[in-house]
């Protein structure tokens, strides 16, 4: 292959992300069926994934809801944009890369209603002990001393233009974009996410109970 057309393939590679992949198309019965719901989406930033566990905590009373509600992304997919404007998005992770930011900032523009999911996205949690030191000192400290560096390979903290920068701080949401409710909890409850959940696809005023609000 010529360097020229080696350029070509790594530009091509370089524009596509997850969410201008093809999509999979739906049947359009379902499509039809999902008209006029309530439209739910859930992304994860930096975080362990725990938060997302509690939303499948809802279990089989989410069930309840499909009548009023169509989830048009969740974070086990992982997908970064959502297709159509929604009226309630869940945030989970907390904010530490320009590609956070502007993951966050299109749920922003594309929900009605945002809320913050748990310790890292409600005030930056665990990812943030980060910020109590220099990030160059992070980078070493994972890259360079780790006890896990592959031996014999020298070390390099990566920098590959394709990767996201990685933020000095990492940030809780509202930090970024105006944020509407805050779920704490590290993960909270899958009872505190349906709570609230139900609240607003029946048009009640938020009311999270202290027994099923954590802080921990
Ligand atoms: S709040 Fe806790 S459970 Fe949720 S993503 Fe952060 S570390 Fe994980």
């Amino acid at each position: 292959m010529s360097n020229h057309s080696v350029k070509q393939v790594n530009s091509a590679v370089n524009e596509i992300y997850s969410h201008d992949l093809p999509r999979t198309p739906v049947d359009a019965e379902f499509l039809a069926s999902q008209e006029g719901k309530i439209k739910v989406s859930m992304i994860a930033l930096v975080g362990c994934w725990g938060c997302t566990l509690s939303f499948l905590d809802m279990d089989e009373r989410i069930l309840n809801l499909l009548d009023k509600v169509t989830i048009l992304r969740s974070s086990l997919t992982d997908v970064k944009r959502i297709p159509d404007r929604c009226v309630v998005g869940f945030v989970e992770g907390g904010v530490a890369s320009e590609e956070n930011i502007e993951t966050l900032e299109h749920y922003r523009e594309n929900c009605d209603i945002l809320i913050s999911v748990g310790a890292c996205a409600v005030w930056g949690g665990v990812p943030s002990m980060r910020n109590l030191l220099p990030l160059s000192e992070c980078l070493e400290e994972a890259y360079i001393n780790s006890p896990t560096a592959v031996s014999g390979v020298i070390p390099i903290i990566p920098n590959h233009p394709d990767l996201t920068k990685v933020t000095t701080k990492v940030y809780p949401c509202h930090e970024v974009v105006k944020m509407d409710y805050f779920i704490p909890g590290c993960p909270p409850d899958g009872d505190a996410i349906f709570k609230v959940l139900d609240d607003l696809v029946n048009g009640r005023p938020v009311d999270l109970p202290t027994s099923i609000n954590r802080y921990d």
